[in-house]
């Protein structure tokens, strides 16, 4: 192997673990304002419940007053009905009370569907309070778990960045330049060849290729040709049976894609 080629993999490591803590320190910001808006939703729908049940309590008020009203009138109505003269008015007073009457029977059995809107808004009630409350306490500790995560990230990617430092200066100039440029491009420069496959992209190496990467004595840098990336191989890793070449294998486009899901 190419004395470069295992520097640049110890590199490559540190160059992933500097990417996954810049990475999760970009994250987690959108991560809590996304808990924020969440629970502000919630309490939004919450509020549209309190709302309901506002009116509903208003609309009974009106109504009992309503029923007060008529009863009132009712009340008039059989006084009148003492007072009266003849048939006719006696007639007038009772028609005045049947309507009466049955306008309260109307706003009562009003009053007890407005009562069982607001059972069930208070049950919605009592479901957004409780969503509510988780909403707000997993904001809350989310948002105290990113701030630590983000201040040992940034502890740590400071490290790791002085390694990277020390790696790079130990690499020749030809091999990290090969590497940074693929590195950029791809997001790895470095993958290992495994079973005859470049494991970055998975495509097969032609025989030629695979034979050469594993001479024991090899020591030129060799690329994917599929993706570019610098190839290293692992004896250890390469299962015996395996070794001897196989001829290369056309992969369906949809084998393809299910392998990449
Ligand atoms: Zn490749």
């Amino acid at each position: 192997m190419h004395e470069d080629l295992q520097k640049l993999m110890a590199l490559q490591a540190l160059d992933l673990e500097a990417k996954k803590l810049r990475d999760e320190m970009a994250a987690l910001p959108k991560h809590v304002a996304d808990l924020d808006t969440k629970a502000k939703a919630i309490a939004g729908q919450r509020a549209v419940v309190l709302d309901l049940i506002a009116k509903e309590e208003a609309l009974r008020r009106r109504q009992e007053s309503d029923v007060k009203d008529q009863q009132a009138k009712v009340a008039k109505g059989k006084q009148k009905i003492g007072n009266a003269i003849n048939t006719v008015q006696v007639t007038a007073f009772e028609h005045e009370i049947a309507f009466a009457e049955k306008e309260i029977s109307r706003l009562e059995e009003a009053e007890l569907e407005s009562m069982m809107r607001s059972e069930e808004l208070d049950a919605q009630k009592t479901v957004a309070d409780k969503a509510l409350t988780a909403a707000e306490s997993t904001h809350k500790s989310e948002r105290e778990r990113a701030i630590a995560t983000i201040a040992a990230d940034k502890i740590a990617v400071a490290a790791v960045d002085v390694q990277r430092t020390a790696q790079r200066a130990t690499i020749g100039e030809d091999a990290l330049s090969l590497y940074d440029r693929i590195a950029k491009a791809k997001g790895t420069g470095i993958a290992e060849a495994l079973n005859q496959k470049c494991t970055a992209c998975q495509m097969m190496l032609r025989p030629q290729r695979w034979n050469d990467i594993r001479e024991r004595d090899h020591t030129e840098m060799t690329t994917c040709e599929s993706c570019g990336r610098l190839l290293y191989y692992d004896p250890a890793r390469d299962s015996p049976q395996r070794k001897t070449v196989t001829p290369e294998r056309t992969e369906s486009i949809a084998a393809q894609i299910v392998r990449g899901l």
